[in-house]
């Protein structure tokens, strides 16, 4: 069996996968190009990708027969991948969910309170050697503690936040989801998107990405935010529609925002980048050690159970 492992991924994650076959791991830390893409699928049986290696119904289309049966992705978020096209020519797909969902809310408290407290700008004072000194009236944030927070998809992570928000900083939570969803957090589940972004402090997204939640978050949702509200993205960035953000935030009719993720990633348009009421973060998400190893372990143990002719626990 031949595996491909699309990064370099941790080396407690490479040991484990080494005895499943003949593992080939790619070097390189930037997503597979188009003709890696194809090559994945006529020269492996399994593949380890990952965010950004853009297995499109297009290159399903070009390999008529391929010799790959499993794409085991690590990551939770699979819109990379067009599972549908994928399973149509015989492959399996599946992910690492619940190996991301705290380190991934953690990022999104971070933001929150990063955005509110205006923590980078303060920063990037500091080390400008601009800061003339503490005074009663510097630099004032919004105050996190007590309030109300609104929560865009309650999955794993959304709910892993929604514990943080009310349990940590007393956070009245309500939140917008595709399905209803009873939750052991004290919550409020509203059927409006609107209606929950005119009536928070702070606005977060928890959905996948993907086709159906493509700029989800666009101008109507900014447009019904309160002017002092602060957005935080630690979804996808094709869930925001990034140039109505920037608009919102040049003319600042929200408080502001924190981003953990772009539309058009690496891409972090200047418009963005130039404005002081925005937190940039480069997808840190999971990044952590042990948690890329969980997640790494969690792809390979597909692996292992799809080697087994067992269905891999993951599949998505
Ligand atoms: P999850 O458990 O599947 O939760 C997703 C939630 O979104 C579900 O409750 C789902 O509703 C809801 N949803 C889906 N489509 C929706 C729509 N159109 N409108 C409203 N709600 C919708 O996934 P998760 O583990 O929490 O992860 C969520 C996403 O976070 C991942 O897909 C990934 O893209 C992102 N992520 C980012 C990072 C990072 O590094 N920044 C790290 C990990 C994950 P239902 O109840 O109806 O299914």
């Amino acid at each position: 069996m031949k595996i491909w492992m699309t990064r370099p991924l941790p080396a407690r994650v490479q040991e484990a996968a080494r005895p499943l076959g003949e593992l080939h791991v790619r070097e390189e830390t930037r997503p597979l190009d188009a003709e890696e893409l194809r090559r994945a699928l006529t020269d492996y049986d399994i593949v380890l990708p990952t965010l950004g290696d853009m297995f499109s119904a297009e290159v399903f289309a070009d390999v008529a027969s391929p010799r790959a049966r499993l794409l085991a992705n690590f990551g939770v978020g699979y819109n990379h991948i067009d599972v549908a096209a994928a399973q149509a020519k015989g492959l399996q797909v599946s992910n690492t969910p619940g190996a991301v969902t705290d380190a991934t809310a953690d990022i999104a408290l971070m933001l929150m309170l990063m955005s509110c407290r205006r923590a980078a700008e303060g920063e990037r004072l500091v080390r400008a050697e601009a800061w003339e000194g503490w005074h009663p009236t510097q630099m004032l944030g919004l105050h996190l503690s007590g309030k109300k927070v609104g929560i865009v998809g309650m999955g794993r992570i959304g709910l892993a936040i929604a514990r943080r928000a009310h349990f940590g900083f007393g956070c009245e939570i309500s939140y917008y989801n595709r399905s209803p969803k009873a939750i052991d957090v004290p919550a409020t589940q509203v059927a409006e998107l609107t209606d929950l972004a005119a009536s928070v402090d702070v606005l977060v997204t928890a959905v996948p990405g993907g086709a159906e939640t493509h700029h989800l978050i666009s101008d109507p949702v900014f447009s019904a935010m309160q002017p002092h509200a602060h957005f935080i993205n630690i979804a996808r960035g094709d869930v925001v529609d990034e140039t109505a953000l920037i608009i919102a935030l040049q003319q600042k009719r929200i408080g502001g925002a924190g981003l953990d993720v772009y539309e058009h990633e690496p891409q972090v348009p200047q418009a963005l980048r130039a404005l002081d009421n925005v937190t940039l973060l480069p997808h840190l998400g999971t990044a952590a050690l042990e948690v890329r190893e969980d997640m790494g372990l969690m792809a390979v143990d597909n692996i292992a159970e799809f080697l087994r002719g067992e269905t891999p626990p993951n599949l998505v």
